[in-house]
């Protein structure tokens, strides 16, 4: 769901992709990316493409044929960067943790005893299941072993708190479409100075020109050399996406996701449901929610679309027919729609008891 502001934003006449105008709003962009990702790095930018486009970026830029890779996979997303790193020719080991749990720091201090990684990865909003991993022991623990730290924040960031520089974050990729509430389409992007050394100093050319960090530097830096074309009306979104996330405030923010998280928590569980994930360790922007014995989840899917308009996630993977996913992210957590989504719920779940 996005902002009527970022939808009106992006009806705005084009400008070209190196006009001073759009030069200018690239500069607002990065910094309030800085902001948001609570971060001083200078190479902060948007990547052309969605979060997965992001998660490329990362890999391709820091990893080289033969390196080793350390990746954390308890849903959808970690085991797409285990297939993405793979594919840049990296040495693979996989931390399992199940499916609506965290990857615990433990887990990741046996992956590490008696190797030298180059990165650790790690997904800290698990949108397939519901889980948050906490970030800075992790990080601490790859940065003694001598590995960067790598971190998807594509649904948390906006969410809940991110702060790349207090818990030693070296690369990390987001998207547009998840808190932020903007159309899908970029990808924001950071890397410490640190990472940016591994990623310019390379043996061999990043195999992807079009995400080369060596190359898009020079368009988003000082130079504006031309690379790609700008998605310029992605940007004028995103530019008022961030505008709206710093106004509403990161402290307030959070916050409102909390409150109408625990909402939701009392609400389901007056309607005898659950929050399927780990507890204490429960995303507030996606709640999966354990699907009571008996009942036909996709039908109730079904009737919620169909009867009410609301779409809710399905369970993937270990979880499917097991879990129903419900997405409170940025302009769609208000306790407005925690009511709506319960009385709809609870509606349909008397109705298919008969
Ligand atoms: C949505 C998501 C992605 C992928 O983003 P796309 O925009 O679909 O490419 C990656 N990681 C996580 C945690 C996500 O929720």
């Amino acid at each position: 769901m996005a902002a009527p502001s970022v939808l009106e934003a992006m009806s705005r006449p084009l400008l070209g992709h190196l006009d001073p105008a759009f030069v200018g709003m690239m500069e607002e962009i990065k910094e309030m990316l800085r902001e948001v990702f609570q971060t001083k790095n200078r190479m902060t930018f948007p990547v052309s493409g969605t979060g997965s486009a992001g998660m490329e970026f990362c890999f391709v830029n820091l990893i080289e044929p033969g390196d080793e890779v350390v990746v954390g996979i308890n849903g959808v997303f970690g085991g797409r960067m285990a297939e993405v790193a793979a594919r840049c020719g990296a040495k693979v080991t996989r931390v399992e943790a199940e499916w609506g749990r965290i990857i615990e720091p433990a887990q990741i201090a046996v992956a590490l005893e008696g190797r030298k990684p180059k990165l650790v990865a790690v997904i800290h909003a698990e949108t397939s299941t519901g889980a948050l991993t906490p970030i800075p022991e992790i990080s601490r623990l790859a940065h003694e072993a001598g590995a960067l730290m790598l971190v998807d924040t594509v649904t948390s960031l906006g969410g809940c708190p991110v702060e790349l520089d207090a818990w030693g974050i070296d690369a990390v990729y987001s998207g547009t479409q998840k808190c932020l509430s903007a159309p899908p389409g970029l990808a924001p992007v950071s890397l410490s100075d640190r990472a940016l050394e591994v990623a310019t100093h390379r043996t061999h050319k990043v195999q992807s020109w079009y995400l080369d960090v060596n190359l898009l530097a020079s368009y988003w830096g000082a130079e504006r050399v031309y690379h790609h074309t700008a998605p310029v009306s992605m940007n004028y979104a995103l530019h008022e996406a961030l505008r709206l996330v710093l106004e509403e405030g990161l402290e307030a923010r959070f916050a409102r996701h909390e409150r109408n998280h625990q909402l939701l928590k009392d609400g389901l569980a007056s309607l005898g449901l659950e929050i399927a994930s780990q507890p204490g360790h429960q995303l507030w922007q996606l709640n999966s929610v354990t699907v009571p014995e008996g009942v036909d989840e996709a039908a109730v899917r079904a009737k919620l679309l169909q009867n009410f308009g609301i779409e809710i996630g399905a369970g993937l993977g270990p979880l499917k027919g097991k879990v129903w996913r419900i997405g409170l992210m940025g302009e769609s957590s208000t306790p407005d729609n925690v009511e709506i989504v319960l009385n709809a719920l609870g509606q349909t779940l008397s109705e298919a008891a008969g």
